[in-house]
This record gives C-alpha cells, sequence and structure tokens, in this order.
C-alpha cells in the first residue's frame, strides 16, 4: 500500500472519530460542545503536522475540522435536539486548529543563512565548516558540500596542526608541483597522496575536502563533521557520506 494512502486513511479515520465525538459533545449541550470542538481540533491538526500531511497547504487542516465538526452539529441538531450555541462550534474547531498550525509553522526550523523556514519535508545540510544548518535551495553547494559562505570565505576544515599531516600524508614534500593549484614545493606546502602518491598541496587538499584530486582518495582520520551532511528537519536523520 502506498504510504501517502496509508496516511490519508489514518487522517480519514481520525476525522470520523472527530465527528462522531463532536456530535456526542452536541448532544451534551452548547458549553460541552465548543470547548470538546476546540480540543479535538487541536488534537487533530497535532496528529495531522505529525504525518506532514499538509506542510504546503497549512490552511487546509483549520478548514477540514471546521467542516467536520459543521457537519457533527448539523446532524446533531436536526436529529435531537436544537441549541443555539452549538452552531459556534466549527468556529472553536477552525481556531483551535488555525492557532496549532500557527504555533507549529513558526516553530519551524530557519535556515542560518538566508532565513528561510525550511520545509517540514525538505532536506537541509548541516555544513561541516561552520556547523551551520542551512536550505538545499539557495545556500548549500553540492558540488563542494559546503554551505556558500563557507566556500566564498574559504573556511577551512582541516586540522593545522603539523602532527596531524606528519600522520595521514607524511611530511612535507620539498619536491613537485601541487596537481591543482600548481604551486611549487617552495611556495606551498605540499603532501604526497598517500594512495597515488601526487602532489597536492595543504590548501587544495582542505578545498577538495581532504580527497585528491587524482584518485579521488580522502585523506584517513578526517575530521567526523565531513562526512554527516544531510539533515532531514522531520526526524534529523543523518546520512553518512555525502
Ligand atoms: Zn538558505
Ligand atoms: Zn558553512
Ligand atoms: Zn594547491
Ligand atoms: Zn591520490
Amino acid at each position: 500500500m502506498n504510504r501517502s494512502l496509508e496516511r490519508f486513511a489514518l487522517l480519514a479515520g481520525v476525522i470520523i472519530l472527530l465527528c462522531s465525538a463532536q456530535f456526542g459533545a452536541c448532544l451534551a449541550g452548547g458549553p460541552v460542545a465548543l470547548p470538546v470542538a476546540l480540543l479535538l481540533s487541536v488534537g487533530v491538526t497535532l496528529l495531522w503536522a505529525h504525518f506532514d500531511l499538509s506542510s504546503d497547504r497549512p490552511w487546509l487542516p483549520p478548514l477540514v475540522c471546521a467542516g467536520a465538526v459543521l457537519l457533527s452539529v448539523l446532524l446533531a441538531e436536526f436529529s435531537f435536539r436544537s441549541d443555539f450555541a452549538e452552531w459556534f462550534s466549527f468556529l472553536f474547531a477552525a481556531a483551535g486548529s488555525g492557532l496549532t498550525m500557527f504555533v507549529l509553522l513558526r516553530s519551524r526550523v530557519r535556515c542560518a543563512l538566508c532565513n528561510r523556514r525550511l520545509a517540514t519535508q525538505a532536506l537541509s545540510f548541516k555544513c561541516p565548516r561552520c556547523h551551520m544548518q542551512v536550505c538545499d535551495e539557495a545556500c548549500w553547494s553540492f558540488e563542494h558540500r559546503r554551505c556558500t559562505l563557507c566556500l566564498e570565505q574559504r573556511v577551512p576544515v582541516l586540522p593545522t596542526g603539523e602532527k596531524w599531516w606528519t600522520r595521514v600524508a607524511g611530511p612535507r614534500s620539498a619536491y613537485g608541483r601541487c596537481q591543482i593549484c600548481l604551486g611549487s614545493a617552495e611556495q606551498v606546502d605540499l603532501r604526497i597522496c598517500p594512495h597515488c602518491r601526487r602532489p597536492q598541496c595543504r590548501e587544495c587538499w582542505d578545498f577538495n575536502n581532504g580527497e585528491c584530486q587524482r584518485c579521488g582518495t580522502a585523506l584517513p582520520d578526517l575530521p567526523a563533521s565531513l562526512t554527516m551532511t544531510v539533515v532531514q528537519t522531520t526526524e534529523n536523520i543523518e546520512i553518512h557520506g555525502a
């Protein structure tokens, strides 16, 4: 069974439950029906948001809640009793659901750079260099695997200590040229790729996310942030390997 179909079946079930509960509350009169409409619509909206059925249509839950409650009131009024106050139940339902939606939308995570709210189901990225969570639309460079600000400012990610470099790539090379920027051994700090033995300067290793331009092999013992970049805003799952 299709996953979205499953969710809609669940939602339909919840709405039917809402209708029957509201119908029951209407039989008890206005003082019961009004608060029940409010509480039920808040509950349904929270459930709705939890299953993310309406991230692009925030007006839908209040409309559906108000409609379902109005239907229940109509049935109750015509079949059993007449209580003028009950007619306002649908307003309570719309208000409860609308307010819940408003609070939920406002509490969404924002992109640290452009400040747009991240859609519930959309991917966002945690920059390995500045550790900010950014949107994939404007503030993430897929090619360079960093946020656009870090790309612009050339923010480094690899450790700067000589000890680390000697351990992962050996000591500074006294000859050769960087295979990316073509800097000579005198101009730049060249380190040999442990895999293909090509020289690459420290700045270019850093810019290339610790990978060799030629063979694509990454240096061992890279910072953990470099391997965890994809963040899904809903469940905050982090996927390894970008
Ligand atoms: Zn952004
Ligand atoms: Zn960044
Ligand atoms: Zn270089
Ligand atoms: Zn290599």
